[in-house]
């Protein structure tokens, strides 16, 4: 049995950290791991001082000798500032976003958004070719910025990342702050429409035997219809699993446990712990406020 080509996570933690989180070549975050030293096929282990981070297009061109050995070395030990460069290759025209155990349903006739006290934390719009395209703001617990997407562009703050994992094959990006206090996480699969239909259906009919307990609770009533509209050419549903914790102006909203976690003392509000089932295509808006002072929108996830 021969060992796996991919380092121990701690050894690629390192070699993602060497080149600030983009191949030291182009710049791309999608990274892979070139052993030059020795090569791959002449040992089968992990010398680190021997691999260094590339994406895979500079990772092939390597592997055919574009690079001598000192090259590489000199690449690894190269200080470099600017940022990683790319893009979110996703291309839908609807979607299924699990949120903390929510599910949204985006489709490009309704654009999705996350916005709380009216700060947009993320975003599916549609751009001129009728695809969805993701916007996010990823803040740690001084308000700065860690991470941003732009219309499926990934913009980093490098000063205030820890760790920027992009997979090779584009189907994952996490990105943590430096101080571990803010982080984003997004998979992309497209799934088996009779699965994930089954798994909602169960999940709709637990959420209603637990009702009562629910804080928000939405279920669409006509769920296999409104995800059948979401199966793609290739007979597949788009999903997007999402789990992030940010800080943004005032509040915090922290989906890595159970459920949707918002801390809004920031802004004068009691803490609000959402953990019932939403699922559906229609938003879910909290407004707080009383009749004198006038109610207003703090919390919004779904549609326009
Ligand atoms: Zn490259």
């Amino acid at each position: 049995m021969t060992a796996s080509q991919t380092p121990p996570a701690e050894i690629r933690s390192r070699l993602r950290k060497e080149v600030n989180f983009g191949c030291p070549i182009c710049r791309s975050p999608f990274l892979t791991w070139h052993h030059f030293d020795p090569p791959w096929h002449k040992c089968y282990s992990h010398n680190e001082e021997g691999i260094i981070a590339l994406c895979s297009n500079c990772h092939r061109q390597a592997d055919g000798g574009a690079y001598t050995r000192q090259q590489l070395r000199d690449l690894k030990s190269k200080q470099i500032s600017d940022p990683p460069l790319g893009m979110l290759p996703w291309q839908v025209n609807g979607v299924l976003i699990d949120f903390g155990g929510n599910y949204f349903i985006a489709r490009t006739s309704k654009v999705f958004s996350i916005r709380i006290a009216n700060q947009e934390v993320f975003a599916l719009r549609m751009d001129d070719y009728g695809y969805l395209k993701i916007d996010a703001c990823i803040w740690n617990s001084r308000n700065e910025l860690v991470l941003r997407l732009e219309e499926n562009d990934i913009i980093s703050y490098l000063d205030n990342i820890g760790d920027l994992i992009c997979t090779a094959q584009a189907k994952a990006i996490s990105v943590v702050s430096k101080q571990n206090d803010a982080r984003l996480s997004l998979r992309f699969d497209r799934s088996d429409p009779d699965v994930t239909i089954l798994n909602l259906s169960k999940l709709l009919t637990k959420s209603r035997l637990e009702s009562a307990q629910n804080i928000v609770s939405y279920i669409d009533r006509d769920l296999k219809h409104t995800l059948k509209a979401l199966i793609d050419t290739d007979k597949f549903i788009p999903t997007i699993t999402m789990e992030i914790r940010v800080h943004g102006p005032g509040f915090s909203i922290d989906t890595s446990g159970k459920g949707i976690l918002l801390d809004m003392t920031g802004l004068g509000y009691d803490l609000a712990n959402l953990t019932g089932k939403f699922l559906g295509e229609h938003a879910l808006k909290i407004n707080y406020g009383d009749e004198k002072a006038g109610y207003r929108e703090i919390i919004h996830f779904g549609s326009e």
